[in-house]
């Protein structure tokens, strides 16, 4: 017998419906790249969408097509997701950061038909629109007056294209497992794989995103994306907080420590997320300016693994709690995060912090497991490491034109690539990617957990951990650190810090100091460039 309910598509439209009929004039604040502040809501973000959206129709862009973006997070870049996915094409983020070469060969992996891009990137678009062929139109996000010169053949100011439309369009009743967006993984060995997210399973995952032991957003939030919308499929805010019926502010271009303790406190922002490197650049600048952060209630925190010393400054010193997650651009990308069960609410300083030093449980719709090389499930008993594997319905099930399909088995679980963990309560922690482990005489050393104590130490800016060969015991950790700014610790002062906080004989042989870590385009250690850039040092143990 089947049920007598609805059947309502889980359509991206629905959400930006919902927001602009139940939170009209809930605020929607952007930093603009032409400069000052810029302000509308939902209702506006609507009716602009729409516009889009009949303007792609007209324009013949069809179902399914992909139309790339490449832009910081405004109100624009909102409007434009909207758009894209109200008329059934796929909003395909591209990362700016990137190399030229490597964004050619995505968009045209992709076949990008039309690209929104910024000012910003417009240098760098007119470099590479010629080695794409399949892209036929430039939409620069700006108005006439800041629009500038451009060789480019089919270009036109983003504002200038919207006077064309009267946004008389209704949203395309569309299956719900159509396509909605793409988003590459970063790629750090091989060519980057794409991921092709469906309406349902944005919808899905933004409900899972809001609830009180994720996000936590709700209509009184205020919520500020620092991490960007080309970043994992923008850790989902652009649907979650429109769902949840929150205000929303976004940084635009600017993302220094003081632009962002501005907009912070001056958008009275309830809450925020982004990866480790945006906190510790803020945190310096609150060291050296001063300030208070008195609205913020939640930090959310992810993309690398969270250093103890952020939870630390933010819980204790600044009054906001920090919820440490796990993500990936295949999940949509939210996996885990840190929220603190009953089993673990009674704890206080260090025995809290080592707990919030874990990535946490996940929300309901992601499934989690880890396994040994033979696939059989691993204790849950906070130590036994191994493969973590994941399934749900906002995890993929294929890249794109079905790369990397060995990630994938028979019963759907996704081969994450990270080397885990579970406790006894269900907190999962990340000691590596498993090409990062270190393989010390047969037994794996977490580099991830040596980086995090390092970069404790008050006179440690950032640390990287790598495994350089040994004769005797195969791999052995090198400790590679970058000195804050004034200071000037020694080997011994590093190597003393780490000692009693972890294993004895995961103590590394050896620490280096440069003067910078190389990161990939999300911000995150290279390892593969520190692993070339070391492969003939000869540590002193070998
Ligand atoms: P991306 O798809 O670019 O977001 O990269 C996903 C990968 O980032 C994961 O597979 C992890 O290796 C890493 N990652 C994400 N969040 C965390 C975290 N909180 N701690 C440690 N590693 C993380």
């Amino acid at each position: 017998m089947r049920g007598l309910m609805q059947d309502w598509p889980l359509l991206c439209s629905k959400v930006i419906d919902h927001a602009a009929e139940e939170h009209p004039l809930r605020e929607v604040v952007s930093q603009s790249v032409e400069g000052p502040m810029h302000r509308t809501n939902y209702r506006e973000v609507r009716e602009r969408a729409r516009k889009i959206a009949q303007l792609l129709e007209r324009e013949g862009y069809q179902l399914g097509d992909r139309i790339a973006t490449m832009a910081w997070n405004t109100w624009r870049h909102l409007e434009c997701w909207y758009g894209i996915t109200g008329m059934g094409a796929v909003y395909h983020t591209l990362n700016p950061r990137l190399f030229p070469e490597q964004l050619v060969w995505i968009m045209n992996d992709a076949e990008d038909r039309l690209l929104f891009v910024d000012l910003t990137f417009l240098p760098l678009v007119e470099a590479l629109a010629a080695k794409v062929p399949s892209l036929k139109k430039v939409v620069v996000l700006t108005d006439a007056e800041h629009m500038p010169e451009t060789e480019l053949p089919n270009a036109v100011a983003y504002e200038t294209w919207l006077e064309g439309a009267d946004g008389d369009f209704a949203w395309r009743e569309l299956d719900e497992n159509t396509a909605a967006g793409m988003c590459y993984t970063s790629g750090t060995t091989g060519n980057p794989k794409g991921v092709l997210y469906s309406h349902r399973s944005n919808v899905l995952h933004s409900m899972m995103a809001q609830s009180p032991d994720a996000m936590n957003i709700s209509s009184s939030s205020r919520m500020l994306p620092i991490v960007p919308f080309f970043h994992a499929n923008g850790w989902g805010i652009a649907l979650t907080t429109p769902m949840a019926g929150s205000a929303l502010v976004m940084p635009g271009p600017k993302m220094d420590g003081a632009s962002i303790y501005r907009i912070l406190t001056e958008e009275r922002v309830t809450c925020t997320a982004a990866v480790p490197t945006i906190w510790l650049m803020l945190l310096q600048h609150l060291e050296a300016h001063g300030g208070e952060l008195p609205d913020l209630e939640r930090v959310i925190i992810g993309g690398s693994a969270c250093p103890r010393r952020v939870t630390e400054a933010f819980q204790n010193r600044y009054g906001a709690q920090v919820v440490h997650a796990w993500g990936m651009t295949e999940m949509s990308p939210l996996g885990t995060l840190c929220a603190i069960k009953p089993e673990y609410a009674g704890l206080t300083g260090d025995d809290l912090l080592a707990i919030e030093d874990k990535q946490g449980f996940p929300p309901f719709g992601v499934e989690m497991k880890v396994t040994d090389d033979a696939n059989v499930t691993l204790p849950r008993d906070g130590k036994t490491f191994g493969r973590l594997k994941v399934r749900g319905p906002s995890v993929a099930k294929a890249y794109y034109k079905n790369q990397g399909a060995e990630l994938f088995d028979e019963e759907a679980w996704f081969d994450t690539g990270d080397v885990a963990h579970i406790d006894q309560h269900g907190y999962m922690q990340i000691t590596d990617r498993a090409k990062d482990v270190i393989k010390s005489g047969g037994e794996w050393i977490s580099s991830i957990e040596i980086e995090n104590i390092a970069v404790g130490h008050p006179d440690v800016a950032e640390a990287a951990v790598i495994g350089l060969a040994h004769p005797k015991w195969d791999e052995r950790p090198l400790l590679i650190c970058v000195k804050r700014e004034g200071h000037n610790p020694s080997k011994a002062d590093v190597l003393g810090f780490l000692e009693g906080k972890i294993a004895k004989w995961w103590m590394p042989d050896d620490v280096v100091f440069v003067e910078e870590i190389p990161h990939t385009a999300a911000g995150k250690i290279r390892k593969t460039a520190l692993r070339e850039e070391f492969k003939s040092y000869v540590l002193p143990t070998a």
